[in-house]
């Protein structure tokens, strides 16, 4: 693998940096920077996609005729990691890598006319209705029933860890639609609106205080059938498409490694006690080669994915190994900054808002002033979007064939 980059791989570079340099609103970079988790809120992460929008670049990874920005994986990879350096806010994964794309790989001509303009215009915001109480690393289990009526499926059950349910007008679903029939058989993909009677959220606050998650509950909430992806039946199909996006459809390195350069400038800074700096800390220096050379290695892990996939090679399961790898290392970059940061890391309350005109000045910086917030909230890494118990089963089944 060749890894340079080409002259018209650094004029793009340079493209994009210098898009970033005067567009990324320093509000927006701050407040990425004070949010402790993946998911940036709205205010934030709207305002973001809209920015990108109307440069063309938020769908970059959508086949060009929905608004993809037809990239090669290397220019991908760029821009995802000048965003990263940059510090720009996430983008908004539930809506564009997420359903976005189930839209455009199952859905009817209809339904892609109706749904990914609307989600390019931030008209809608999407949240995933896939887990139940009693249905998580056992997803095939779940019980949501969704019974047909006319035109219309009626659908009663409940959904839990719902992200950002509070604030999406829209979630995609599964369901049972047929009790009779092997259980993934009888599963559908289905849209819905948030905003009808037979719906309601409830709050599920985390340990570092953030309101992310939600349960929500379906007393005969309504779904068009028009609104049904793929055949009845075929939500187990389309559930582990988009789950194989949601594990490898983002690159996760630079991020990682733009984390690590932050805390290591800070830890070049840092008295450590002793008359030296933390960064000559022999400890401190093996922790942080280590995490270092691991995120290298997932760096060469997912430009490989990007390029099966620009090849027509669906990721699959290797998208399990960048999951497992990734989830790890967010929790050691996010340890590791909280060791850095000490008591910089802890000078706030953990709840928001930490960003905006009421926010407190921070004590040292925003990537400091989240540390533990981040920590507490990257705890969940490993589990959501499967947990590492269940990404090392299915690599031990369908990677090594064991
Ligand atoms: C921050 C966060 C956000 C989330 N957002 C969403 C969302 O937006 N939408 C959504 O639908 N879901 C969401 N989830 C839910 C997530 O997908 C589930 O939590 C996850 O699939 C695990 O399910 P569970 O919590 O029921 O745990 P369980 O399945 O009950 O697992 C409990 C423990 O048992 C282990 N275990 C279970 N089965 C096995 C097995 N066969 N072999 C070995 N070990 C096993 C697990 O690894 C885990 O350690 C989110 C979760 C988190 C933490």
């Amino acid at each position: 693998m060749d890894l340079e980059f080409s002259p018209q791989e650094l004029a793009f570079r340079d493209e994009v940096r210098a898009f970033l340099a005067e567009n990324l609103p320093e509000e927006l970079r701050r407040g990425a920077a004070a949010s402790p988790t993946v998911f940036v809120e709205p205010d934030i992460g709207q305002k973001w996609n809209a920015i990108l929008n109307a440069k063309g670049w938020l769908a970059y990874q959508w086949p060009v005729e929905y608004g993809g920005a037809g990239w090669t994986p290397t220019q991908r990879y760029i821009f995802e990691k000048e965003c990263a350096l940059a510090g720009a806010p996430y983008l908004t994964v539930l809506s564009l890598k997420l359903v976005a794309p189930v839209i455009y790989t199952f859905g009817t001509p209809e339904q892609k006319a109706r749904y990914l303009p609307r989600i390019l215009s931030g008209e809608d915001y999407w949240c995933q209705g896939f887990s139940e109480p009693e249905s998580g690393s056992d997803l095939a289990s779940l019980q949501t029933r969704a019974v047909r009526e006319g035109d219309k499926y009626i659908i009663n059950g409940s959904k839990i860890w719902t992200t950002h349910a509070h604030h999406a007008n829209k979630i995609f679903c599964l369901v049972r639609t047929n009790t009779e029939v092997k259980r993934q058989a009888g599963i559908s993909f289905v849209l819905m609106d948030m905003d009808q009677p037979g719906i309601s959220v409830r709050p599920i606050l985390t340990l570092a205080g953030d309101h992310e998650v939600n349960q929500v509950f379906l007393d005969n909430a309504e779904a068009r059938i028009e609104d049904r992806i793929g055949e009845e039946g075929d939500g187990w199909k389309i559930a582990k498409f988009l789950l194989e996006n949601e594990r490898g459809g983002s690159c996760h390195a630079p991020r990682l490694l733009a984390d690590l350069d932050n805390i290591e400038a800070f830890a070049r800074e840092e008295p450590d006690g002793y008359g030296g700096v933390l960064a000559d800390d022999r400890d401190w220096k093996r922790r942080v080669a280590k995490v270092r050379l691991s995120a290298k290695a997932l760096e060469v892990i997912e430009l490989r994915i990007l390029s099966d996939i620009a090849k027509g090679r669906p990721a699959g399961p290797q998208t399990s190994v960048v999951k497992l790898i990734a989830s790890s290392l967010r929790q050691d970059v996010d340890l590791l900054a909280v060791d850095a940061f000490g008591e910089f890391g802890l000078q706030l309350p953990l709840s928001r808002p930490l960003y905006g005109d009421n926010a407190p000045a921070p004590v040292h910086s925003p990537a400091a002033q989240v540390a533990a917030a981040r920590y507490l909230n990257s705890r969940g890494w490993t589990i959501f979007g499967g947990t590492n118990e269940i990404q090392s089963t299915i690599i031990a089944r369908t990677v090594l064939g064991l």
